[in-house]
């Protein structure tokens, strides 16, 4: 590719066209991504600015006794990226959410991007429609690199993707999931679409498709309630994951 194409197609990465929305559901709420089938969880490990940029899950078995539980989707939304991005990562989904403020429900949806990294499998592919509680995959290890947990980030700036590194790692950038989950509890409401941007990621390697599909009906099986020790508890930390600081389980 000539440099000049290479530049074209770079400055064509910032800007959106008509097809690079999606019609997508708007979340009705959010809520941790572990614990809809009735095991117990806890976070252990929190948000740090230019550090840790997400919070980890782990089941409280200890271990890798979490290994294969299902992640759900944290709220309704769209999949910008599932796919195994290896590195520290492994298998990484993220999910895109249109929401609005309590009382502000004339503004313009707001966006947020929602990541499940180091899983197990990924059930769901780029373009899908999903639901909150839709399991999207489950835990996993990368490849044994880690104990098995849930690597899980909000990002208010839906052009970050896998390019962690050409953004502020903080909270100009990122949510604090425990902090927004609990600010944006569930409520009810009819089925309310926002037209989201999609495609936004540099260099996205492919482009994403949107699909028109409807919100997929609930599960069959009733989600039971999830117990409530598997919400916000705090728990000893363990440096599992990742880059900066990564230490391999010995
Ligand atoms: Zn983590």
């Amino acid at each position: 590719m000539s440099r000049l194409l290479l530049l074209a197609s770079f400055l064509c990465a910032a800007c959106l066209h008509a097809e690079d929305f999606a019609q997508v559901p708007m979340a009705d709420g959010f809520v941790v991504p572990v614990g809809q089938n009735g095991k117990e969880y806890y976070r252990s490990r929190g948000l740090r600015a230019n550090g840790h940029l997400g919070e980890d899950w782990n089941g409280v078995g200890g271990g890798d006794t979490d290994l294969g539980d299902a992640v759900y989707s944290t709220a309704h939304g769209i999949v910008v990226f599932a796919r195994d991005f290896r590195m520290g990562w492994g298998n990484v989904v993220i999910i895109r959410h249109a929401y609005q403020e309590k009382g502000r429900e004339k503004d313009a949806p707001l966006f947020v991007d929602s990541l499940y990294g180091h899983l197990l499998n990924i059930a769901v592919k780029e373009g899908d429609i999903v639901r909150r509680d839709q399991r999207i995959g489950s835990i996993g290890n990368n490849r044994g690199m880690y104990e098995a947990h849930l690597h899980f980030e909000m990002r208010k700036d839906i052009r970050v993707g896998m390019f962690r590194n050409n953004f502020p790692q903080d909270s100009s950038v990122y949510h604090d999931p425990s902090v927004f989950i609990s600010e944006h509890p569930q409520f009810s409401a009819k089925a309310r679409f926002a037209k989201v941007p999609i495609n936004t990621f540099p260099t996205q390697t492919t482009t994403l498709v949107a699909k028109a599909s409807p919100l997929p009906p609930p599960p069959s099986e009733p989600t039971p309630l999830r117990p409530p020790s598997s919400t916000l508890r705090g728990g000893v930390s363990f440096r599992v994951d990742r880059f900066s600081d990564l230490r391999l389980r010995e």
